[in-house]
C-alpha cells in the first residue's frame, strides 16, 4: 500500500482539478452516463482514494462493491502483471486459458451444493444474469422468469427487464423483454403484502406461490432470480424463511433457482456467497463486482445437469473470461482465504452495525438499520410513525457533506432514501471508525435541519 491509510483534506471538494476535468467530461462523455461523485481519481490503493487535487478520501463506496479486497490490493496487481506479459488474450474458444479453468474449479469448490458443478464466465454482471437465464430455459424448455419487487439485475435488455425500478434504469428504454413476471420482495421494514416485521415472511411467500400458481403456472417457469439480500433496492435482507419458501417451492417444480450474488457476493455479506445463511442451496449463482478485485470478470456458476444442458457454443463470447481478470480473480480469492477476510467481514459489520443502531438512538431520521456482514445500510425517513422516506435532496445532502469531509458513500433503494456503507473488508479499525464518524455528524447535522 503505497498511500497512507488516512483520510485527508487539503482542497475544497471538489478541487480546481476535478472541475476543470469535469469541464471536459461535460463536452465529451455522454449525459446519460451518471457521476454520483465529481472528483476525479488519480491513484488508490487500500481503503483510500486519492484524488487529482491530492485529497484522500475513505472509500466507503468500492466501485460499487468491486473492491472488497481493497483496491490495487498488492497480490491481485501482481498476479494480473504476471498474466499481462504471459497472455492477455487468445479468446477462450480459440484456445484455452489455465486461470480460467482454474477459477471455474474455485467456483465450484466454493458455491453451495456438493454436487458436481461447472462454470463459464463473461465480463458483466449483467452478462452472467443473461447466461443464467439463457441457461434455465434452455434446460428446462420453459420460458416464464420471477423477479421480484427492489431487484437490480442490470442494463441490458433482459437484465434490465428484470430490474425493478423505472428511473433510471428502464425509463424510456422499452419494450422489454417478455416472459417477465414481477413479485413482492419479503421486505420487512415496508412489508408489501401487509404483514407485520416478523409475519413478513409468511404473507410474502404466501402471496407469491398463489401468483406463480395462479398466474404464471409452475409448469411454464424457467427460473426463479433472486438476490438474497438486495443490492441497488436498497440493501433489503428478506424476512427469515422467504428464501427458503421460494427455493422449496422451486425445487418441488422443477423451477431453477438462481441466487444474483453479484453484489452480495464474494464476502461482502460475510460469506462467499450470502444465500449460505439462509440454508438454501441454490441451483445457480452468478458472480461478478468484487471477483475480478477491479477487473471485469463474471460468472455463472451451477448444477452440472443444468450447465451442460446447452449445446457446444450455446454459451460464451469474445472476452469472456479473459486471463489477465482471471489471474486477478484468483489471487482474490487466495486473499479471502488467506487473510480469513470473511470473518473479519462479519466483525466489521459488528462495528458498523453497533454504531447504525446508536445512530438510531440518537436520529429520528434513521428509520432502519439492516445488513449482514460488511453489507449494511440505513434507511431514512421523513417521519418513524408513517415511515415516509426522507426527500432525495436531504439524502444527497448527507452523501455530499461526507465528500466535503472525505469520506466516499453511496445510495440506494427504490425509494432513495437508503445510505449503504461497502468499505474494504480488508480496511483497519481505525480508518473504519473514522469513517464512521464522518458519516455520523453528516446524518446528525440532516437529522437537525
Ligand atoms: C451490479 C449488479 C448487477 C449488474 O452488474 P453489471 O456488472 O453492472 O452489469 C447485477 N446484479 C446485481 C445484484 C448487481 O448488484
Amino acid at each position: 500500500m503505497d498511500i497512507p491509510q488516512e483520510r485527508k483534506v487539503v482542497t475544497e471538494i471538489p478541487g480546481p482539478r476535478s472541475r476543470e476535468w469535469f469541464a471536459r467530461r461535460e463536452r465529451a462523455v455522454a449525459k446519460g452516463v451518471a457521476n454520483i461523485h465529481p472528483i476525479v481519481t488519480a491513484r488508490a490503493s487500500g481503503a483510500i482514494i486519492e484524488d487529482v487535487d491530492g485529497n484522500r478520501l475513505i472509500d466507503f463506496a468500492t466501485g460499487i462493491a468491486v473492491l472488497n479486497v481493497g483496491h490495487t490490493a498488492p497480490e491481485v496487481v501482481a498476479a494480473a502483471q504476471r498474466q499481462l506479459e504471459l497472455d492477455t488474450h487468445t479468446c477462450f474458444h480459440v484456445t484455452a486459458n489455465e486461470p480460467y479453468i482454474e477459477l471455474a474449479e474455485r467456483l465450484n469448490a466454493i458455491t453451495p451444493g456438493s454436487f458436481e458443478k461447472r462454470t463459464m464466465f463473461a465480463n458483466s454482471g449483467a452478462e452472467a444474469v443473461e447466461n443464467a437465464i439463457k441457461i434455465a430455459r434452455h434446460a428446462t424448455g420453459r420460458p416464464a422468469v420471477v423477479t421480484f419487487d427492489h431487484a437490480f439485475h442490470g442494463r441490458t435488455l433482459l437484465a434490465m427487464s428484470l430490474t425493478a425500478k423505472v428511473m433510471p434504469y428502464k425509463q424510456g428504454f422499452g419494450p422489454f423483454a417478455p416472459e417477465i413476471y414481477r413479485l413482492p420482495f419479503a421486505y420487512p421494514y415496508r412489508c408489501p403484502t401487509g404483514g407485520t416485521y416478523e409475519g413478513c415472511a409468511e404473507s410474502c411467500l404466501a402471496y407469491a406461490l398463489d401468483e406463480m400458481h395462479k398466474h404464471i403456472g409452475e409448469g411454464n417457469i424457467a427460473a426463479v432470480i433472486v438476490e438474497p439480500i438486495q443490492g441497488e433496492g436498497g440493501f433489503i435482507v428478506p424476512a427469515p424463511g422467504f428464501m427458503r419458501g421460494l427455493a422449496d417451492f422451486c425445487r418441488e417444480h422443477d423451477i431453477v433457482f438462481i441466487a444474483d450474488e453479484i453484489q452480495s457476493g464474494m464476502g461482502r455479506a460475510g460469506r462467499w456467497f450470502a444465500i449460505e445463511d439462509e440454508g438454501v442451496v441454490p441451483d445457480i449463482v452468478t458472480s461478478a463486482k468484487s471477483l475480478g478485485g477491479g477487473l471485469p470478470i463474471s460468472a455463472v456458476t451451477g448444477r452440472a445437469d443444468l450447465m451442460d444442458a446447452v449445446h457446444v457454443g450455446g454459451l460464451g463470447g469474445t472476452y469472456g473470461g479473459n486471463p489477465v481478470a482471471a489471474a486477478a480473480a484468483l489471487a482474490v480469492l487466495d486473499k479471502i482465504d488467506r487473510e480469513n477476510l470473511l470473518e473479519r467481514s462479519r466483525k466489521i459489520g459488528d462495528t458498523i452495525m453497533a454504531r447504525l443502531r446508536e445512530m438510531r438512538s440518537r436520529y429520528q431520521i434513521v428509520g432502519d438499520v439492516r445488513g449482514r456482514g460488511a453489507m449494511t445500510a440505513v434507511e431514512l425517513v421523513a417521519d418513524r410513525d408513517t415511515k415516509e422516506p426522507i426527500d432525495g435532496p436531504t439524502g444527497t445532502g448527507i452523501v455530499q457533506r461526507c465528500l466535503r469531509n472525505g469520506l466516499v458513500v453511496l445510495k440506494a433503494g427504490t425509494y432513495d432514501n437508503v445510505i449503504r456503507l461497502l468499505p474494504p473488508i480488508t480496511i483497519d479499525e481505525a480508518l473504519l471508525e473514522d469513517g464512521l464518524s464522518v458519516f455520523d455528524g453528516a446524518v446528525g447535522a440532516a437529522a437537525a435541519s
